[in-house]
């Protein structure tokens, strides 16, 4: 069963986008008070109150005069908000995901969305949504697979539609498309163990240049006056196209790479603990690193992990598969022999080995190292896998490899 959203943007009508805001307040509100109702209980070291709990809290506030209004929004979009509120306290108070955090108040304007798990319906080009009525939407593709809910979101001035589905898949017998290794270069650029690399997108540099245009205007304008709340509205939808212009870039991106390769290798980066470092090294630059070529620093400074996340699905979605490699060394090590040292890197392009002499582009060579770690671990786990290329030797393409791949990775079709 795979499971598979699609995203479109509605296209409501004034009254419809009235109701569409009433509705994510009504949810927000009653998230705000459950969390507030839960977080008390925690001050006072009582244990707080699950699902059920709250749904039965829920009724008791339907009928109270101050929220009586909560009866005009769906009662089920307003229950799955405190089934989302109470995983968050779970994965919060959770000890083994230190990284989960307890959830927050939400605010106006602001993530808000909310979720019908039934009692809605597509037909052509629009959807049933309860109270709300039939709702245009731009549906850019078909939808496939048994509908399972659908969440309405807000993202700026527009307002989106995600129908979650479900459908049994049948993975293609020949998975077309060889081994691929990707390297994030030092100056944050997405090179490809075949050669090649990313060219900056245009229109995102353009768009950061106004931005900070924008804010130069911002700063000069009175606070609170007509001139400054027209000024912060620019400001905030052109972030809204940065991070449009970032998704589009990233979305093809993954989708060419999983189209064309069967396996992809990366590094697996802890972005976090590279966006820390503010000198960085080879291994882990830093933010004051400057970007010249390639894809632009900010696409992939904050869209590494989105990235990955996308094309390990997309590569799944293919029957392919994605694969993480620990990318220490990677810039310094030679690839053809596997010569370690930092003299190996003669400039920041530039790699020459120091022990066999093979020389070339860095960031290919580091792709290359990907590559073959990521061979390697694929050889490990004994996963039958035929990427349809075999070792070549010298540089380029394929698998110039140091060694001779192991274990039965040949000739078995991957699964
Ligand atoms: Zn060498």
């Amino acid at each position: 069963m795979l499971r598979k959203a699609f995203r479109f943007r509605l296209r409501p009508t004034p009254a419809v986008r009235q109701r569409l805001a009433q509705m994510a307040g009504c949810t927000r509100f009653l998230y705000n008070k459950a969390l507030a109702l839960n977080l008390n209980l925690l001050e006072q070291k009582q244990p707080i109150l699950r699902y059920t709990k709250l749904c039965s809290q829920l009724q008791s506030w339907k009928q109270e005069e101050a929220t009586l209004w909560l009866q005009q929004a769906h009662s089920q979009v307003l229950q799955q908000a405190l089934k989302n509120l109470d995983r968050a306290f779970q994965d919060g108070l959770d000890v083994k995901q230190p990284g989960k955090k307890m959830p927050r108040f939400k605010k106006r304007g602001r993530q808000d969305s909310f979720r019908y798990p039934q009692g809605f319906k597509l037909r052509g080009n629009r959807v049933y949504l309860p109270k709300i009525g039939w709702v245009g939407m731009f549906k850019s593709q078909e939808v496939e697979g048994a509908i399972k809910n659908v969440t309405v979101s807000r993202e700026g001035e527009h307002w989106f539609v995600s129908i979650q589905t479900e459908q049994e898949v049948r993975f293609e017998e020949e998975i077309v498309g060889g081994i691929l290794g990707v390297d994030l270069g030092v100056v944050h650029q997405l090179t490809q163990s075949d050669g090649v690399q990313h060219p900056p997108v245009e229109a995102y540099r353009q768009a950061q240049q106004r931005l900070r245009r924008e804010q130069r205007t911002l700063s000069r304008r009175v606070k609170g006056s007509n001139n400054w709340h027209k000024q912060v509205r620019r400001i905030r939808r052109l972030h809204q196209r940065i991070s449009n212009l970032r998704k589009d870039v990233l979305h093809k991106l993954s989708h060419t790479l999983s189209q064309n390769h069967a396996v992809v290798c990366v590094e697996d980066l802890k972005v976090k603990n590279m966006t820390k470092s503010a000198k960085g090294t080879v291994e882990s630059p830093g933010r004051n690193v400057k970007a010249k070529g390639g894809l632009n620093k900010a696409i992939l400074e904050q869209g590494w992990g989105e990235f990955v996340r996308q094309l390990e699905y997309k590569l799944r979605w293919k029957g392919g598969r994605l694969v993480k490699v620990n990318p220490a060394y990677s810039s310094q090590e030679c690839h053809a022999c596997g010569f370690r040292s930092g003299e190996n890197r003669k400039s920041q392009h530039e790699f020459e080995c120091g022990s066999c002499g093979w020389d070339g582009n860095a960031d290919v060579n580091g792709a290359l190292n990907i590559l073959h770690r990521g061979w390697e671990k694929l050889c490990e786990e004994n996963v039958p896998v035929d990427v349809g290329c075999k070792p070549v030797e010298g540089e380029g393409v394929g698998l110039p490899v140091k060694q001779e791949p192991v274990g039965n990775c040949e000739e078995v079709p991957l699964r």
